[in-house]
């Protein structure tokens, strides 16, 4: 096993499979199996999901509503959807804490860091929800964030290219993907990776990031085994 300790991040909009808003259950099984197949080898397992299935920030203005109020409603999204990958998990036999960066107190514990820590020690599968519980962060930030706080070894992006790419391989079939790449490379060549905030605190705490597609079964347990997936940021 190359990893003992992980922060996978995934995507509100992952969580949608097909579906053109909200939560697909089938995306919802597929994700559970896929982490109970790493917890079983015994990697201790930190999740941030994200909201941008339900709700982004960036779309109240569109509706009325000011930044800073959709912000936190987009935070209260990644609430919701840390409660279905909550209950995936625990379906599927695995153990689990849900951990908020906002007081819900009745659906959620507060994070803590130590206590998180204890959890992970235990077994339980963390979920942080809510992202870092602050207006004009993403949950890229939380997650770069909580993996340095955690002390992860690896950002796991899950996304639904299977890695960096020289160009938008959707729009260029000649795009080449990276296998590993520097920080300074993506800076320099302005790839888009995570926002600004969340690369520049994985790279000034040198907290490598593995982007690869969440949705091909089994890519998780092949890059946990040290194979190489998707593109490595270091
Ligand atoms: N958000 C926030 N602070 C945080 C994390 C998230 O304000 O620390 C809000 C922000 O409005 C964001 C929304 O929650 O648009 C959903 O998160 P994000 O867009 O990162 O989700 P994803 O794109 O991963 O689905």
């Amino acid at each position: 096993m190359k990893f003992k300790r992980i922060l996978l991040k995934l995507s509100g909009e992952a969580l949608m499979g097909k579906k053109k808003y909200g939560i697909d259950p089938q995306r919802l099984e597929q994700y559970a199996q896929e982490i109970r197949k790493v917890k079983d080898i015994g990697l201790e397992i930190a999740i941030v999901i994200g909201g941008g299935n339900i709700f982004r920030g960036e779309s109240a203005e569109a509706i009325g509503i000011d930044r800073v109020q959709g912000d936190y409603m987009g935070m209260l999204a990644t609430v919701i959807n840390g409660m279905a990958l909550q209950s995936a998990l625990e379906k599927a036999g695995m153990f689990t804490r849900l951990m908020s960066g906002i007081k819900v107190e009745q659906v959620c514990e507060q994070f803590i860091r130590r206590r998180a820590v204890r959890h992970l020690e235990k077994g339980r599968i963390v979920i942080f929800g809510a992202g870092i519980g602050n207006p004009y962060f993403t949950t890229d930030t939380t997650a770069s964030l909580r993996a340095i706080e955690i002390e992860a070894e690896v950002v796991l992006k899950g996304t639904r290219v299977d890695g960096l790419y020289t160009a938008d391989p959707e729009k260029h079939p000649d795009a080449k993907r990276f296998t590993q790449i520097s920080f300074q490379e993506v800076f320099k060549n302005g790839y888009e990776v995570m926002d600004m905030t969340a690369f520049t605190l994985c790279q000034e705490n040198n907290l490598p990031i593995i982007i690869f597609d969440m949705n091909k079964p089994g890519n998780l347990m092949k890059i946990v085994q040290g194979d190489e997936v998707g593109t490595l940021v270091h």
